[in-house]
């Protein structure tokens, strides 16, 4: 049982489209309306049927809405908000998926004052994007993080922890600051990494491109795989965490200078050792059921 009876989703995407197809798969009486800006996305989305009412103004959508979830761009945030805002009822609960948390709640505070908003982010996904890429079954035991402000009504955050958790996740609380930094780390680092590196393989002069591909199965595909994200929502992600991620990076420098030195200086135990913890960490994700244990990453964002 929901405890939402009329869901809007604005952005008709991969997570989208797969939060209104789970909401239909297990509550089917449940009314869900989407919007999107993109007109063909509109068309597909009707099309495919998840949604009970595609509307063309973010708006229209809201209008008797008692949870409208934003599933558009971190940097689309405020704008979409503000294009509601007049048609918002004063009880419903105003949520997220953003993968970035501070300024999302900043951009949503600035555009809906007196709203009631909780931010939140599923931390699932798949390298692909657009209402076709969505399925009903992406958020089962994975875990998505919801980041309420101070004054935020106890009863919305519980309302919005069962509704995620009636969707298979399991539900976090988190301060927004301290999302950001870690999924800096497990998230928004690896796709930047995946990013350079097939960047990296793309320019170089003295191995050809066919010669990549060809022998890409000692490694680089599993980096191609993060690095086919959408380019939009990384793109803004990056900049919507900048402050967290450039701590990152800057710690991540750091250890690589270390492996060039002790590669240099053929310190063989200093990379056996890190290589064996790094095994132990892989075991600990595994045991968890965070992955299957085969070659597959680049999930969630
Ligand atoms: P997506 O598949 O590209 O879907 C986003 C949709 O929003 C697109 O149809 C886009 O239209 C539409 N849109 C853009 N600006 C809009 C606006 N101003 N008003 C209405 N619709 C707008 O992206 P996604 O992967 O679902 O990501 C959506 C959000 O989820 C992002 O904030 C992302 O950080 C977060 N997230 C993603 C993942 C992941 O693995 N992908 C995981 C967790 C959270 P266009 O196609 O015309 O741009």
């Amino acid at each position: 049982m929901l405890p939402f009876a009329r869901i809007t989703i604005i952005g008709l995407g991969l997570i989208g489209s797969s939060i209104a197809r789970a909401v239909k798969s297990r509550a089917p009486s449940v009314r869900v309306t989407g919007h999107d800006a993109n007109a063909q996305v509109r068309e597909d989305a009707r099309g495919m049927g998840f949604c009970d009412d595609v509307c063309d103004t973010a708006g229209a959508s809201v209008i008797d809405a008692d949870l409208v979830i934003l599933c558009v761009p971190v940097g689309a945030m405020r704008k979409v908000a503000e294009d509601f805002a007049d048609d918002l009822p004063a009880e419903a609960i105003v949520s997220d998926v953003g993968s970035s948390k501070q300024s999302v709640a900043d951009a949503l505070g600035a555009a809906l004052p007196g709203a009631i908003i909780i931010p939140a982010h599923p931390v699932a996904g798949t390298e692909k994007s657009g209402p076709d890429a969505g399925f009903a079954t992406l958020f089962e035991g994975r875990w998505c993080i919801l980041t309420p402000p101070h004054n935020a009504p106890d009863d919305a955050v519980e309302r919005l922890r069962i509704f995620w958790q009636s969707l298979g996740a399991d539900v976090e609380l988190m301060e927004a600051a301290h999302h950001d930094l870690v999924l800096a780390v497990t998230s928004h680092l690896p796709h930047l990494i995946a990013y350079t590196i097939v960047g990296t393989a793309d320019d170089l002069e003295g191995v050809t491109q066919s010669e990549v591909i060809k022998y890409s199965a000692g490694g680089f595909r599993d980096f191609t795989r993060i690095a086919a994200s959408d380019p939009v929502m990384w793109r803004d992600v990056f900049l919507a965490n900048k402050d967290a991620v450039l701590e990152m990076l800057g710690r991540f420098s750091e250890d690589l200078t270390a492996m060039q030195r002790a590669i240099r200086y053929e310190k063989g135990d200093e990379l056996e050792a890190l290589f064996t913890r790094t095994r132990a960490i892989r075991r600990s994700i595994l045991e968890q059921g965070q992955d299957v244990d085969e070659a597959d990453f680049g999930r969630g964002g």
